[in-house]
């Protein structure tokens, strides 16, 4: 555990409740980046929040670690006196819904894809990471859940939260900030580096590509993208996103039906030319491939 702690350093990734009561958030700044008038990105240790603020309250998209709370709200007060009344959940990982129980004791409506509070109200384990977690108190759990899709209408535009199926989880919503021009992708996007891809909660490459694709089609060349984790992004970096995706799956893909072992397809070095650019976070190259190869050999 203490290893992988180490290797998410503070600007990344997954972790779950055991984890996030051993990591010490007390060097750890929230700092807010200014995207429209409307819409900012907090960065701190786990997920990129999205904040809206404006003439009716404070929304927020995802909100890290529990122990962060309190400076997540003070950096949201240095923006808007309004309080927070909706935090959204992009899916369920710790790293993104830590801060839900203060945050709804506080009095805020937590909102999510109905996978999101099943897995928040249950015992769930991270094979891949080896880490367990344990069912939620009632104030940590979203209040109101949605399947397809659901729109707040707030501070001056549409923000439309989108299910995107199996993709980083079974739980994945994206959020558009229809006026801003400003999408949310959750953990869907990893900005810079290989992402993880949580398999065990019902994720899948083929659904992260899939999920890429609907928000690029909808994306114009001005639309800024909030990733999960890494810095404030755009279309066209988030299509180089997808492509690595979609190639060293598809690699891994062929690979397996063909028969290969796991051994056979690490030896492959089927991100050889990816590795470069996005071999250097927190999953490494040859944990990218078993992520990938797993699923489809255990089958
Ligand atoms: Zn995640």
């Amino acid at each position: 555990m203490k290893k992988l702690l180490a290797a998410l350093g503070a600007a990344c990734a997954i972790a779950a409740a055991p984890a996030a009561a051993q990591q010490d958030f007390s060097k750890v700044e929230v700092k807010a980046t200014k995207i429209t008038n409307n819409i900012y990105m907090l960065t701190g240790a786990g997920g990129n929040i999205g904040l809206s603020v404006g003439e009716d309250a404070a929304f927020i998209v995802d909100d890290q670690f529990a122990p962060l709370t309190p400076k997540i709200t003070a950096a949201i007060a240095q923006i808007t006196p309004k309080p927070v009344k909706f935090v959204l959940n992009t899916h369920w990982h710790s790293d993104h819904a830590g801060g839900n129980e203060n945050l709804g004791k506080a009095g805020a409506l937590i909102v999510a894809h109905h996978n999101v509070r099943k897995r928040l109200n249950s015992d769930q384990v991270i094979d891949f990471f080896n880490l367990k977690s344990k069912p939620e108190p009632k104030d940590a759990l979203p209040v109101i859940t949605f399947s397809a899709d659901m729109s707040f209408h707030m501070n001056g535009e549409e923000i439309r939260a989108i299910h995107m199926p199996n993709a980083h989880t079974d739980g994945d919503a994206v959020v558009h900030y229809m006026g801003s021009d400003v999408i949310h992708m959750g953990d869907i996007y990893f900005n810079g580096f290989y992402p993880f891809i949580d398999t065990g909660s019902g994720g899948s490459a083929d659904g992260v590509v899939a999920a890429c694709d609907r928000v690029l089609a909808v994306a114009t060349d001005k639309t800024r993208i909030i990733p999960g984790h890494g810095p404030l992004s755009n279309p066209a970096e988030m299509k180089a996103y997808r492509e690595m995706v979609a190639a060293i799956s598809g690699r891994v893909k062929g690979l397996a039906a063909q028969g290969k072992t796991l051994d056979d397809i690490k030896a492959a070095k089927v991100t050889a030319d990816f590795d470069e650019k996005w071999g250097k976070g927190f999953i490494k190259p040859e944990r990218f491939v078993e992520m990938l190869a797993g699923p489809l050999l255990r089958k």
